[in-house]
């Protein structure tokens, strides 16, 4: 299978995701990434735009404050990375490819709900609905 490739803030995306984005054609993408992950994909960290941003950083960058090249966006990635660090001690090595079992996103959740892992996501707009979809139990998530 085809390794995935994601940028830091997005291994806490994906963990939230219901099939909302930012248009038809990101959801198509990001659903896709996400059911490649969810059926054993490994996942190798990369620096700046990823698979979820493929095709999309000029669209991106007219309508979300996620703008993919942004100083900004990169210390989110950065940030995300130290916080899951600790379940996912594997992210630190470049060259290892991670695998989501089943039990590190429900660890990576619980620590989701909890707020643990989740100082990357205070600028984000979608941090609200995140928080909701955390309280929800992450019911209706597609990883
Ligand atoms: S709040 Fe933003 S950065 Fe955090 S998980 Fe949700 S969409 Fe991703």
């Amino acid at each position: 299978m085809v390794p995935v490739r994601l940028r830091g803030h997005h291994f806490l995306c994906v963990l939230t995701y219901r099939g909302y984005g930012y248009t038809p054609a990101f959801v198509a993408n990001m659903s896709r990434v996400v059911a490649a992950i969810k059926a054993g994909a490994a996942v190798e960290l990369t620096e700046g735009p990823d698979d979820i941003c493929n095709g999309f950083t000029s669209a991106c960058r007219e309508i979300s404050d996620h703008d993919c090249s942004l100083a900004s966006t990169m210390e989110m990635d950065r940030t995300a990375i130290a916080s899951v660090a600790r379940l996912l001690p594997d992210i630190a090595d470049k060259s290892s490819a991670i695998v989501l079992t089943a039990e590190r996103v429900e660890a990576l959740r619980v620590a989701f709900a909890s707020g643990d892992n989740r100082q990357a996501c205070k600028d984000c707009s979608w941090a609200e609905f995140c928080t909701a979809i955390a309280a929800d139990g992450f019911s209706g998530t597609k990883l």
